[in-house]
């Protein structure tokens, strides 16, 4: 896959654009002044995979609880701050690494300054983010939010910044629909080269919101477009960091770990092969090198349609086979079959 060439900004100890890994990030929902469950929740997020996380500072007293969560964690942090530039000044002054705000919200140019200046002297970058449901008024009133509009509203305030000479910015201009979603990003990433934050906004629960975010999202870096993302769900934030993992091993984008190949079962099938891919998944869990492992109903089909896995399991009668580079290895009972199929990777696993 080609990956569009984009403009590199830091994050921490995280770099966005160009040829880095595309990152995941997500954000805390618990009130952010609440240190020890904002801390909690981001240890909870980076034992996930998440790479940097951000917190609403929607006031203050949120505000001076800052310094205490930077001090307190070592994941690059983010605050998502609106309309106020004193709470940004206090994100960069308590060692956040990127603020997300649209200066355009900001109001007075010397108010935009202070923190573009601030953000500058700190290595602090900023994300531009625009949502359909919060479009200035006269693109709502002229066009409605269509991606054409989001994009105009981006960059009404990509040029705010660069007026000010502040270029460490990635953009999101997210919607709820999805197609909408994809065709703004694909014009964005014709019309500029900053780094672009994906995500489709507002997908609701879990099942239906990572198939909007997989469809959006995955499309999208199929294009090669895309340097970070988020999947936003209405559900624990963990539950976002374990979907942008998978859309990005997905679409190849991410090896390390498990890929899973199991046949979709049918009347050939005479084990139980549901309960048995799920316990190989709940074993092989903390794998972390590159490893696909193909879990088959039957044995006419299953080595061969998964001749490409490094090892995997075939059902059998009462009992299946285990294979490994596409050889048949030895049979097994059912009842045995998940636990002798990870005896076996894990002895390669520990070199015996
Ligand atoms: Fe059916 Fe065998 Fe194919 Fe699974 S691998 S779907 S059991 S034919």
């Amino acid at each position: 896959m080609n990956r569009k060439k984009t403009r590199i900004i830091r994050v921490g100890d995280q770099f966005i654009g160009g040829a880095y890994p595309i990152s995941v990030q997500s954000m805390c929902n618990t009130k952010t002044d609440d240190v020890d469950a904002t801390l909690a929740q981001i240890q909870a997020l980076q034992s996930a995979g998440c790479d940097i996380v951000r917190l609403a500072v929607p006031d203050e007293k949120t505000a001076r609880a800052l310094p205490d969560i930077r001090r307190n964690c070592k994941l690059p942090l983010v605050a998502d701050i609106h309309f106020d530039y004193k709470l940004a000044l206090a994100a960069v002054e308590a060692g956040f690494d990127k603020i997300r705000i649209n200066p355009g919200n900001i109001g007075a140019r010397e108010k935009v300054k202070l923190v573009a200046d601030a953000c500058k002297a700190n290595g602090v970058s900023i994300r531009i983010g625009v949502n359909s449901g919060s479009l200035e008024k006269d693109l709502r009133e002229q066009v409605g939010p269509t991606p054409e509009a989001l994009c105009e509203s981006a960059m009404r305030h990509v040029r705010i910044l660069e007026d000010l000479n502040f270029e460490d910015i990635c953009i999101s201009i997210k919607s709820s629909n999805v197609a909408d979603t994809v065709a703004a990003y694909r014009l964005m990433s014709v019309m500029t080269d900053y780094p672009l934050h994906l995500g489709v906004t507002e997908t609701g629960t879990t099942y239906m919101g990572i198939i909007k975010s997989a469809a959006g999202i995955g499309s999208l870096l199929m294009d090669g477009i895309g340097s970070t993302l988020r999947v936003s769900l209405t559900a624990d934030p963990v539950e976002e960091v374990r979907a942008g993992i998978a859309i990005l091993k997905a679409v190849g984008l991410r090896q390390e770990g498990v890929n899973i190949i199991s046949c979709p079962t049918c009347g050939r099938t005479n084990i139980d092969l549901i309960q048995t891919v799920h316990k190989v998944e709940a074993l092989l869990k903390d794998v972390k090198r590159p490893l696909t492992v193909a879990v088959m109903g039957c044995a006419v089909n299953g080595p061969g349609e998964a001749r490409e896995a490094d090892y995997g399991l075939a059902g059998g009668n009462g009992e299946g086979v285990l294979f490994k580079d596409g050889e048949i290895v030895r049979k097994v009972p059912e009842d045995r079959l998940a636990e002798a199929l990870y005896e076996l990777i894990m002895q390669e696993e520990k070199g015996v």
